[in-house]
């Protein structure tokens, strides 16, 4: 055999195996949407042929993600041998590099939490992030654990303290002996919401992070969609307000200029100045915020509750800023679900409400009535589960040996050859 036809018969078989991968993972998906399911009917719906179902599902038994468990209902005659899905045969940790704070899950295939850790502070380096993800694994046997997602503020780059992100990623995945996915924290929340919080049978889903900043991620056909460059939706640097507040990147009227954290903590504080507040009057937190500058967003919720017509006047503000971000983006992406998350509405979720009703005045009624506007339900997790999520995405499982062994350690699929066969792909 020439050099030549040996380098392209090498090819041919990369391509067999990669398409192999692809095929594993549309079949991995399906189950995890129908945990009870047959081959027939993972046939019909991934538009594999029997023959690959057949042999796919044969592995997955081998492998122990798959049972049969008896005959379904009759199907033409015919009844199909019912199949369960075992999503606990494998597992992912994700990890969430915060701010304030590291947050580490333990997943299952369907990137569902089995366990939780948290470490407080920043955290940048490699021996930490793994011992948190050792301390999640405890005594789960070796070959269970399929990689690690990390979100990382930024997503490319880290903060200028820590490691560059390709080296964190190198180091990590030699330290961990698994492969290692990196995406921001928006995308990933994104992720873990549509897969195992409030968009689970959402196909199409914005999640918008209302914090510090305001960032967004999206999710088309159940999957991240794939923007050209790395880290969040800056949603927060869309104009609501032309002339108004200064926003930090040169723009006036900035979303996150009114209504991200800090500005609606300043605005309040503000206002109440304004009135001649400098002290607030009950402790409504242990320790009690005495001095306005002291003022936080938990302070807000018991405001509200008890009236405070600054903070409803701002607070009405802010969600009608954001109701004009969420009708924009109703309006050009036509969701079926927008998701509120992030440190503003875990504290204060009665806004959600009043951002449902600013952006239902504002999208076109068409899609205003079908659109849902709802809070997320995985945080202060979604990032940390999304980035489990969005490395179960992309690795491919590997496949175990006929004897029972443990395969060799998957690989992240390469994306331009999922891209390229479409995916979910056609039959080898
Ligand atoms: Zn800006």
């Amino acid at each position: 055999m020439s050099n030549e036809s040996a380098m392209s018969s090498d090819c041919i078989r990369a391509d067999a195996r990669v398409a192999g991968e692809i095929n594993r993972a549309a079949v991995l998906d399906l189950l995890r949407r129908q945990p009870v399911t047959s081959r027939v009917a993972l046939a019909r719906a991934s538009g594999l042929s029997k023959a690959t179902i057949t042999q796919i599902i044969e592995e997955f038994t081998r492998e122990g993600l798959v049972e049969e468990i008896g005959p379904g209902p009759s199907e033409l005659g015919r009844r199909p041998t019912l199949l369960r899905f075992n999503p606990q045969a494998r597992t992912a940790v994700g990890v969430e590099l915060g701010e304030d704070a590291c947050r580490a899950v333990l997943t299952d295939l369907g990137a569902r939490p089995l366990r939780t850790a948290v470490r407080a502070g920043r955290v940048l380096a490699v021996e930490e992030i793994a011992d948190l993800a050792a301390a999640l694994l405890g005594d789960l046997p070796a070959g269970r654990l399929l990689g690690l997602g990390l979100s990382t503020p930024g997503g490319a780059a880290l903060p200028s303290s820590g490691p560059a992100e390709p080296e964190l990623k190198q180091q990590l995945a030699s330290r961990l002996g698994v492969p290692v996915a990196v995406v921001s924290p928006a995308k990933a929340a994104a992720v873990g919401e549509a897969w195992s919080g409030v968009g689970r049978e959402a196909d199409h889903l914005v999640y918008i992070r209302i914090g510090r900043e305001i960032t967004a991620g999206i999710v088309a056909r159940r999957r991240l969609y794939p923007s050209a460059f790395p880290g969040d939706g800056q949603l927060g640097h869309l104009t609501v307000a032309p002339g108004g507040e200064l926003c930090p990147c040169g723009n006036d009227g900035c979303l996150q200029a009114v209504a991200a954290g800090p500005a609606l903590l300043t605005r309040i504080r503000a206002r109440l100045r304004a009135r001649g507040v400098h002290r607030l009057a009950g402790p409504p937190r242990p320790g009690g915020a005495a001095a306005l500058e002291e003022l936080g967003l938990a302070d807000l919720a018991a405001l509200w509750e008890q009236g405070d017509p600054a903070v409803r006047e701002v607070l009405q503000e802010t969600a009608d800023y954001l109701g004009i971000a969420v009708a924009g983006l109703v309006n050009l992406l036509q969701p079926e679900m927008v998701v509120l998350g992030g440190p503003v509405i875990t504290a204060l979720p009665m806004l959600v409400s009043a951002v449902e009703a600013a952006a239902r005045r504002r999208a076109l009624s068409s899609l205003a009535s079908e659109v849902r506007i709802v809070p997320a339900r995985l945080e202060p997790w979604a990032a940390a589960v999304g980035a489990a999520a969005v490395l179960l995405s992309e690795v491919a499982l590997p496949t175990a040996r006929p004897d029972g062994a443990a395969g060799p350690t998957g690989h992240v699929i390469d994306r331009r050859t999922a891209a390229l066969t479409g995916g979910a792909g056609a039959d080898p």
